[in-house]
């Protein structure tokens, strides 16, 4: 992206060390892609974008099946911008939708995309594509890069700081705390109840978070692998956040969405709200 004040942009600041910054337009802006769980059929399954600088795009997680496609056309979002692909977990609500990226990537010349996952979700994730789509490591060629997330240690795409911590799921599985433009967005996304969330989210401008039930279905829940909104609501507690997104949400037939906000915002004290597919939230 420019930082031409005439194109548009907003003007850029040196702070004094020579480094310009921009303070751009456009970041810290992530778009819900998909908000469901595994099994809900009402809702896309789990997928956020979120702009970098220079016109490029990160996802964490890919949905399942084509959805994904749809959701980046409908959410404006070019594909070849997308650059940066995170991973939670190897799910097939969390992966399901690499194979058919890949092969859309694969056809646009522009592209090129980096993964980036722990080392069992990396091995997971391409023996899974070696199964479901052979070859398809081959055809970005040097355009299709695979990188390895460590816990605790941060990765930089741009000027965005990832960094990936433990959750408690039951299989590896990381959540996101994601450092853009002096503002920070926690993706935590599946999950129990963790004092790692907490530790992670800790000041945060925003919390996204897991609600499978509300607090009656707290065995149920945590037997599943996943957080009550109470727990959802603890955890944007103890870390200080500003506000706090509840996601993953089973259909309608088993919740409702504005119930788990509402038990949520009374456990966390703060601004609570049940994602919907498609929304963007500012931090
Ligand atoms: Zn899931
Ligand atoms: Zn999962």
């Amino acid at each position: 992206m420019s930082d031409d004040p005439t194109t548009g942009a907003a003007p850029t600041v040196d702070e004094g060390d020579g480094l310009q910054r921009s303070g751009e337009a456009g970041l810290r802006r992530l778009t819900l892609l998909g908000t469901g769980d595994a099994l809900n059929g009402e809702r896309a399954q789990s997928s956020l974008a979120l702009p970098l600088s220079g016109e490029e795009t990160m996802l964490i997680d890919t949905s399942s099946g084509t959805v994904l496609l749809g959701r980046l056309e409908t959410a404006g979002i070019p594909l070849e911008n997308v650059r940066h692909l995170f991973l939670s977990h190897r799910h097939f609500d969390h992966v399901g939708g690499f194979a058919p990226l890949l092969a859309t990537l694969a056809s646009l010349p522009e592209a090129s995309l980096l993964v980036h996952a722990a080392p069992d979700t990396l091995r997971a994730l391409r023996n899974l594509l070696d199964l479901t789509l052979p070859g398809a490591e081959g055809w970005l060629g040097k355009r299709l890069g695979w990188r390895e997330l460590i816990p605790g240690k941060p990765t930089e795409v741009g000027e965005t700081e990832v960094t990936p911590f433990s959750l408690d799921h039951g299989l590896e599985c990381v959540g996101f705390r994601i450092a853009q433009d002096g503002a920070v967005a926690v993706c935590s996304v599946d999950t129990r109840p963790t004092r790692e969330i907490a530790e992670n989210a800790s000041g945060a401008d925003l919390l996204v978070h897991d609600a499978y039930g509300p607090k009656d279905a707290a065995e149920q829940s945590h037997a599943m692998g996943h957080s009550t909104a109470t727990d959802a609501g603890e955890a944007a507690r103890a870390a200080g956040v500003q506000r706090l997104v509840l996601t993953h949400l089973r259909s309608s037939r088993f919740v409702d969405p504005g119930a788990l906000a509402a038990e949520a915002e009374t456990a966390f004290g703060g601004p609570v709200s049940a994602a919907e597919d498609l929304d963007m939230i500012e931090f």
